[in-house]
């Protein structure tokens, strides 16, 4: 079987799409567009470009993006103060902080003061209670987009078999917490899981956040299963030059499953695409209120 390869790329323009659809509505009723604040504290290289692309997308879907940046020696209580700025300006809609932060900013503090109902990156332990019981809130954008490829793939979840391969707050949690809300039967598995291998060969939806290039092998995949993988990993190359690779061994893998997402263009391009949904959601719910 050779698998249907789930373009995120091309889905994540239809999700822009219809996002740029919603903020002309939204701008008809409220009479301004919804606005993002993107906040980065330092220069790593990778956050730089993170946060550039997220200001990026957000004023080509007619939104108002703004990325503020600080500098490395920036402190706790400086961060925290433009913070509280952003959570009492009403025409800040959504608040991002790029992670990771400088050692001398707890990133608890920051991600506990940022206002839930402005928490584009559904980190609030608000919101994480909110997904966890079942109730309407912001919900994390890699988790999100993996979802909408789900959906995408056509896969019935219900009283699926689905494995989650790591147990991060950012992803692995939040997946498994939707798949859950799905009626999928859920397992998280992580670094201390006995005989992953076969915990994988259960899966009818197989989900990898693990961080270890081309981790999980072809004969880890079940027959048919539908895989996710979530892993953005950089290989060096005889050159000298790198690669790109996901936590699954996508050449094996694509000969069992029925749909895998390739890395690049499978769940990357999502999530900047769930960010901008969730700011448009937040900026919706926050006029509804
Ligand atoms: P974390 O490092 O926070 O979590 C990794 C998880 O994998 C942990 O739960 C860890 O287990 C588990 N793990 C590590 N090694 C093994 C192993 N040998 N066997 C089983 N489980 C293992 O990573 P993230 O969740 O933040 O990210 C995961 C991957 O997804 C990364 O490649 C990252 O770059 C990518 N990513 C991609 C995004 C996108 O936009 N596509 C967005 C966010 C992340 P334990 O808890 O026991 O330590």
């Amino acid at each position: 079987m050779s698998a249907l390869i789930l373009d995120g790329f091309g889905l994540a323009e239809t999700l822009r799409a219809e996002v740029r659809a919603g903020v002309a509505v939204f701008q008809s009723q409220f009479g301004k567009v919804p606005g993002l604040d993107v906040v980065l504290v330092g220069e790593d290289p990778a956050s730089q470009v993170y946060t550039r692309n997220k200001e990026k997308a957000s004023n080509e879907v007619g939104m108002r993006g703004r990325l503020h940046r600080l500098p490395a020696t920036t402190t706790e209580a400086e961060l925290l103060a433009l913070l509280e700025r952003l959570n009492a300006d009403d025409d800040v809609d959504g608040i991002l902080v790029q992670l990771p932060l400088p050692p001398q900013i707890s990133e608890n503090k920051v991600l506990d003061l940022v206002s839930p109902a402005k928490d584009v990156d559904g980190f609030h332990p608000v919101n994480v209670g909110l997904l966890a019981s079942g109730r309407p809130g912001l919900v994390p954008c890699t988790p999100l987009g993996c979802m909408r490829l789900l959906a995408l793939a056509k896969v019935d979840l219900k009283g699926a078999r689905a494995v989650v391969v790591g147990r991060s707050n950012i992803v692995g949690k939040p997946v498994a917490q939707l798949l859950l809300a799905q009626h999928a039967t859920v397992t998280i598995a992580h670094s201390r899981t006995r005989d992953l291998p076969s915990v994988c060969r259960e899966a009818d939806v197989l989900v990898a956040a693990v961080g270890r290039p081309q981790m999980i092998r072809g004969d880890w995949v079940k027959e048919g299963a539908v895989v996710i993988d979530v892993g953005i990993n950089r290989e060096p190359l005889p050159d000298g030059k790198t690669r790109l690779v996901g936590d699954v061994c996508f050449g094996e893998a694509k000969e069992r499953a029925s749909a895998i997402t390739p890395v690049p263009r499978g769940v990357g391009p999502m999530t900047i695409a769930g960010l901008l949904a969730n700011t448009l959601r937040a900026a919706t719910m926050r006029r509804a209120r």
